[in-house]
Parts: structure tokens; sequence; C-alpha cells
């Protein structure tokens, strides 16, 4: 039987970033992945193929042009599902090639199989057709993952009515889609297969999306993609799915119905973990296949068992998960560290892109902070004029007694790059006299934090010292 200081179930994030942590503290290490290739969900169907799509879009529509050039400008006309495709398998390969070969540079062992528990230090692996081999493992990590939830009452056959890991092996691109959920997935494929030209609507049971993000930022975004002719159903459940001329019909609570070439059905995950035989080692998980852990350390009830990743829940981000690899790794090896910081940032890869970080205006006024906020257009600064752009929004927000930076929000070009400016100064407990200060590069798209600081600024000084202080606040 193999033994090891450590076994990681699950090659994605969370257990990658476990096993070379541990490894480099001088464990010994084994990850068992069940997939052909290790890189988790998030290599093969989730962040990589999903970002990679859009990418591959926005350059083979032009869509960054399109402000100067106009909304029929294109690089490729007849942009195809192979065109697509071509770029992603690029991508992945190389992804899997430098992970493989950083598995191998700190001496992780790797098996491929299915894992499952006998004991609370014995799992089995069930490794080719009818094969099993036995393992030990004086500490655990589960970072299984999740699937995409298959509810009942869709009839999934993987071409025209698919969940979102089937939707990265497209083999023709719909001229029409609807797309069930509007949560981050939901919305980032809903547009960036609008930016193709696609007809989408996007069909949502709650009355508003994303709601974890700032309003008046969603707001702003709902009024680019209605522009450009995205559909929304919003306050609309999907009773059922029926099919007309081979196309999925999309039966909404109320008698609305949506027909279209393509469904795709984005609701929500569900925890990977029915195979692992969880009553084995003493634990459960709930409804939705997820497990509880302490938030600290990543420890289940089993103490010498951890779980990372999108199977504990929110906020089911790669960059989270990877930290809470190495989080749970260090602590397992006997050398904890100390907790993550506040404030992470959230990406939403849509088109246009959204990101955020700190606290949204919603929760600054239902903690009672009395607060201001400063908002910049990209349209304001000149990168914004170099590249064409119209739409792009920075809104920060600051709290009037100690000027402290509690939140900033950001949707429009480079809004998950440029987030990571704010996220600094928001961990770092640094105020708007931050941004005032300090000289950025110009132009960029970044000056918009100084825009929306100064904006902030003029609210908050009363008249005549907003007058003296033009000279120093270089207005
Ligand atoms: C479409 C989409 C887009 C996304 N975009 C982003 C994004 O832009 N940014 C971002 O930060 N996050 C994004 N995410 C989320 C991100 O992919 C996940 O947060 C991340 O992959 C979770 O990592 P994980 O470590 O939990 O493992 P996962 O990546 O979920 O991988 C788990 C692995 O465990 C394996 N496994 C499961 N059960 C067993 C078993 N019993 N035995 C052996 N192996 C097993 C699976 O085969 C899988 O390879 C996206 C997700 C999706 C679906």
């Amino acid at each position: 039987m193999m033994s090891y200081d450590l076994v990681v179930i699950g090659s994605g994030p969370s257990g990658r970033r476990a096993a070379v942590q541990a490894a480099k503290l001088g464990r010994s290490v084994l990850v068992i992945e069940k997939g052909l290739r290790v890189g988790g969900v998030s290599v093969h169907t989730g962040t990589i193929p999903s970002k990679t799509l859009r990418e591959t879009v926005l350059n083979l529509t032009g869509w960054r042009e399109r402000g100067f050039y106009g909304m029929s400008y294109r690089v490729k006309r007849d942009i195809e599902a192979g065109d697509l495709m071509a770029r992603l398998n690029k991508t992945l390969e190389h992804e899997v090639e430098t992970l493989d070969h950083q598995f191998s540079r700190n001496r992780v062992d790797t098996l491929r199989g299915l894992a499952s528990f006998v004991d609370p230090h014995r799992i089995e692996v069930q490794v080719e057709a009818g094969e099993t081999r036995l393992v030990e493992a004086a500490r655990v990590v589960i970072a299984v993952g999740t699937r995409p939830l298959r509810p009942p009452h869709i009839p999934f056959n993987s071409e025209t009515v698919l969940d979102s890991d089937e939707l990265v092996k497209l083999k023709a691109l719909p001229r029409s889609m609807t797309v069930v959920g509007a949560g981050v997935i939901g919305v980032e494929y809903a547009t960036i297969f609008s930016a193709l030209d696609v007809r989408v609507t996007l069909v949502e049971p709650r009355s508003s999306l994303l709601d974890f993000v700032d309003r008046e930022l969603v707001d702003d975004f709902i009024h680019q993609l209605r522009d450009r002719g995205l559909g929304f159903r919003l306050g609309s459940k999907v009773q059922s799915v029926q099919f007309e001329n081979g196309q999925p019909v999309a039966m909404l609570e109320g008698g609305r119905r949506v027909r279209s070439e393509m469904l795709l059905f984005a609701a929500g995950r569900v925890g990977a973990t029915d195979a692992l035989n969880l009553a084995a080692c003493g634990l459960a998980a709930d409804e939705r296949g997820r497990l509880v852990v302490d938030p600290q350390t990543f420890q289940t009830e089993v103490p010498h068992i951890y779980a990372t990743g999108d199977v504990i829940g929110f906020p089911s981000l790669a960059s989270t998960s990877l930290e809470q690899g190495r989080i749970a790794a260090c602590h397992a090896c006997g050398e904890p560290l100390p907790p993550a910081p506040t404030f992470f940032p959230y990406g939403i890869y849509s088109v246009p892109e959204i990101s955020t970080v700190g606290l949204s205006e919603e929760e600054v006024i239902k903690a009672g902070t009395p607060y201001e906020c400063g908002i910049a257009r990209f349209r304001e600064t000149s990168r914004g004029h170099i590249m064409g752009l119209n739409g792009g929004l920075l809104k920060m927000i600051v709290a009037i007694e100690t000027r402290r930076l509690l939140g900033v929000h950001i949707v429009g070009e480079g809004a998950t790059e440029l987030v990571h400016i704010g996220q600094a100064v928001l961990n770092l407990g640094g105020t708007l006299d931050y941004f005032i200060e300090n000289t950025f590069n110009y132009p960029t798209l970044a000056e918009a934090y100084k825009i929306a600081a100064l904006d902030a600024w003029n609210r908050l000084t009363p008249r005549r010292e907003a007058v003296a202080g033009v000279a120093t606040a270089s207005l």
C-alpha cells in the first residue's frame, strides 16, 4: 500500500496549490484525479475555457475597435465554432503542460482514478476498469469541486440543451440562445455570445441579477446590454422545456415562451462528493453536496481531513480556491498562516467586464457608515478617448469621517485588472488621499481612480476649502 504525508483528491486550483505547497514544505504528496488530465474544472470546463472563448470572441469580432469603426466592424466576417475551439485547445494544452511540469518539478505524485474513502486514513482509487489501489494518508485535502446542476425537468441532450461544462465542446454556433440562470456563469456566457451577434435571452427567476454587486453598477451594465439587444426575462422561472421543429422552447411561469436554437442551463452547481463514500471517514455533505469547514483552517469536523475550493461553497472562485489550498496545506504541515486579508476581488468576465472589491453602496448603507461616492466614466480619461471607449464606469465609496476607502466597483474594459489598485489601498487601510496625491501613468484607464477620488473629494470638501485645495489636489 502506498503511504503519503498528504493525499489531495482533485487537481483543480485548490488541490494543485495545496499539493505544491505541502511538497515545498518537504512532505510526500499524492494527487488523485479522476479526469483524463490534471487541471480540474478550472482548466477544462470553467475558468480558462470561458476566458479563452471570451478573448477569442473579442479579438475575432473586433469588439474593442467598434467604438471607432461602428457596430458592423469585424476582424473575421464568418466566425465559426472551429475558430473558437482552435484557440481553446491550444490554451488548454499549454495549461496542462505547465501543471504537469509544476507537479514533477515539486515531486508531487499523481494517480489517475476515482477516489473514495475506506476509513478516515485510507482511500481506495479505481484506476482502470475494475482495478483498484489502496492509499494511506496522514492528512487529506478534499478538493473535488463541483459539477453542473442538472434538474430532471430540463431535457439535456448535449446538442441543443446544454449545461456549462458541455458548452466548451460546441460544434456549431447558434443564431439564437436562451441562457437560464443569471449568476456569474450565465451572465458571462450570455454576454460573450451576444458579442458574437447571437440573439440571446437571459432568463432568471429572481427579479434582479448579480445581487452581490453594487446596484448602480448593475443598472449601468443592464442598460448597456439592453442597448445592444440582449433580452431579459427577470422574475421568470422555467417550468419545462419543449421542442418545436427540433428547437428548444423554454416554457416560463405565467405562460411566456422563449424559443431559440440552443438553451444553456447555467443555474447552479453541486459539490462532487457523491463518489467519495464520505460516511467511511465520518463526514456528510449537505443537500447540495457541499462540506462544512472551519473558515480559518479549512479543517472539516474530522481534523486531519481538510476541504477547499468549490466543494465548500461561497465564493467558489479559482482565485480564492488557490489561496484556500495554500492555507490548508500550511496548516496540515504544522505551519499555519495568518488568515487571508478581509477583501478579495470579484471578477465577472462578461462583455463588458465587471470587477468589485470591498463594500457595495447597499452594504455601506446597511452598516450605517456615513459615506460619499466618487464616479469616473472611462470616456473622461485620455486613454478612454484613444481606445474609443463609450462605456466604462468606476465608482469609489469612502467613509466621510476617516476618508478610508470602503469599496471600488468597476464596469468596463480592463475592470478585472484595474480593481487590484483599489484592493491594495483597501486592504492596507488607505484613504481617498492616496489617489489624489500619487502620480499615475498617463494616459491610462487607472486615471479613472484619480477622477473618481477628486469627485468624492469635491463632495466631501466644503466649497471654500475646495477652492483653496484646488492647487494641491491638482483638479
Ligand atoms: C464556466 C465557469 C467559469 C468560471 N470562471 C471563473 C473565473 O473567471 N474566475 C474564477 O476565479 N473562477 C471561475 N470559475 C470558478 C472556478 O472554476 C472554480 O472556483 C475552481 O475551478 C474550483 O477549484 P477546485 O479546486 O474546487 O476544483 P475543480 O476545479 O472543481 O476541480 C476538481 C477536480 O476534482 C476531480 N474529482 C472530483 N471527484 C473526484 C474523485 N472522487 N476522485 C478523484 N478526482 C475527483 C475532478 O475531476 C476535478 O478535476 C468558473 C467556473 C465555471 C464553471
